[in-house]
């Protein structure tokens, strides 16, 4: 068989999103790290670590990642690589905290 069914996380935002997430709480085992680069509990808190972590993977293989070549060969993925920093960490904010305004 060769259909494979869209992973949980396809937009590159909320890949990134659930990245920082995931980051954040490895920092921190016993608690939540609370700081500017994961400001409060996200969308993505309320799911076990280890699901986060197989999201990404599943995110990744989906999108191309290249390790050798360090990009995806996804072209959404690559506009949003592509994107001035600013407007990435906004998109990523969305992606983690869609309930606030801005
Ligand atoms: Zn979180």
């Amino acid at each position: 068989m060769t259909t494979s069914s869209a992973p949980m996380i396809t937009d590159p935002a909320a890949a990134a999103a659930a990245g920082k997430c995931y980051i954040a709480r490895n920092r921190a085992a016993d608690k939540l790290a609370i700081d500017s680069f994961h400001p409060g509990p996200c969308e993505w808190c309320p799911y076990p670590i280890a699901k986060i972590a197989g999201w990404l993977a599943d995110f990744n293989r989906w999108a191309g990642w290249t390790p050798g070549e360090g990009r995806y060969t996804d072209p959404e993925v690559q506009r949003f690589v592509a994107l001035p920093r600013p407007e990435q960490r906004a998109r990523t904010h969305a992606a983690a905290y869609p309930k606030a305004d801005s």
